[in-house]
């Protein structure tokens, strides 16, 4: 497990220094950063740390879930090789469903709305995954409605994984996110950032952290307005709320615009030399809003995923010279 450490560190301290058996291990057990730049203009008694997802070797958190998910089906029978794995996502869980099925042998179809980025569109191909498009205009709820059709038309063909219904989501991440949370921060965390999108990583990583401390504040991100900039992300008063979302896990719920977001992506990257994508860019914001009412406080915000999945985006467009 790791120890919480700090941007300068070699990256060499990592356990990841050893012989790797295979990818699939190299799933969790992710960085804590501290984030020292940003704790500066907060109150001396508070500390803030990012949980790296991007570490993980799909690149996003959404490979816990996506694992778990796969891994639970083959061993109750659901899952099997004459089978075709199928789901609908924006982009990060077909990237995790895509690889995690090349490793283990398994044909996988991913759906997801046009105007999903071209890096995730490639990265998926190049696993050998096969990519249904659906209208954009549809947005990930018109991606959701195709595929419960396709599967609801030829039930036997495919394994539905179904990661906005399946309890395997949240689990993944009460198991695996949640402890090394608590174990990195040594038990001291007191507030957890995390977006909300299928709600799985806020959902499993609140409802344990709840349980080892009740006083464990969790804030839940999402977009300010319908349509938005911040892929991975559900505006969930307007959008089809997930099966597995909880309200009653969540202390605070902020919306974030996507111009706030950028703003604290771009910053992050001037200042601590680290590159996110538009989501974590708006679990920033909330958890720097957050930790500037604390005196004391140890704020743990979760970054799905790396910035490199953006650089054709408007969040990257060429910034001029600090
Ligand atoms: N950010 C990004 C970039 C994502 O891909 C996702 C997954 N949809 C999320 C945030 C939200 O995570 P979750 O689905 O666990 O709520």
């Amino acid at each position: 497990m790791y120890g919480a450490y700090t941007v300068n560190d070699p990256i060499i301290n990592l356990d990841r220094a050893g012989t790797i058996e295979s990818p699939l291990d190299l799933i969790g057990n992710t960085p804590l950063i501290r984030l020292r730049s940003f704790e500066r203009e907060l109150s001396p008694g508070v500390e803030l740390y990012a949980k790296a997802e991007w570490f993980n070797i799909g690149g996003s958190v959404k490979d816990r879930p996506a694992l778990r998910i796969i891994e639970d089906a083959e061993r109750d029978g659901r899952l099997t090789h004459d089978k075709i794995l199928i789901d609908s996502t924006s982009g990060n869980t077909g990237i995790a469903y895509a690889l995690i099925c090349a490793v283990k042998g398994y044909q996988c179809e991913i759906v997801m709305p046009e105007n999903a980025s071209e890096e995730r569109k490639r990265i998926i191909a190049a696993y050998g995954a096969k990519i249904i498009y659906t209208d954009p205009y549809e947005g990930s709820d018109g991606a959701i409605r195709y595929v419960r059709e396709l599967v609801a038309r030829n039930p036997e063909k495919y394994f539905y994984a179904d990661q906005y219904n399946n309890p395997s989501n949240w689990r993944a991440h009460y198991d695996t996110t949640a402890p090394e949370v608590w174990d990195q921060t040594g038990g001291r965390v007191t507030h957890f950032v995390a977006g909300l999108g299928t709600t799985g990583t806020m959902t499993g990583t609140g409802r344990r952290l709840k349980e080892l401390n009740p006083e464990v504040q969790l804030i839940g991100v999402e977009p300010d307005a319908p349509f938005h900039g911040l892929e991975g992300l559900k505006h969930l008063e307007t959008a089809i709320v997930p099966g597995i979302y909880d309200a009653s896990v969540i202390d605070k719920k902020v919306g974030v615009s996507t111009e706030d977001a950028y703003e604290a992506a771009r910053q992050l990257a001037r200042q601590e030399g680290i590159l996110v994508g538009p989501s974590a860019g708006a679990a920033l914001k909330a958890a720097l809003d957050v930790a500037r009412t604390l005196r004391h406080g140890v704020v743990v915000v979760l970054f799905p995923d790396s910035g490199t999945r953006y650089l054709s985006t408007e969040l990257w467009r060429l910034q001029g010279p600090r």
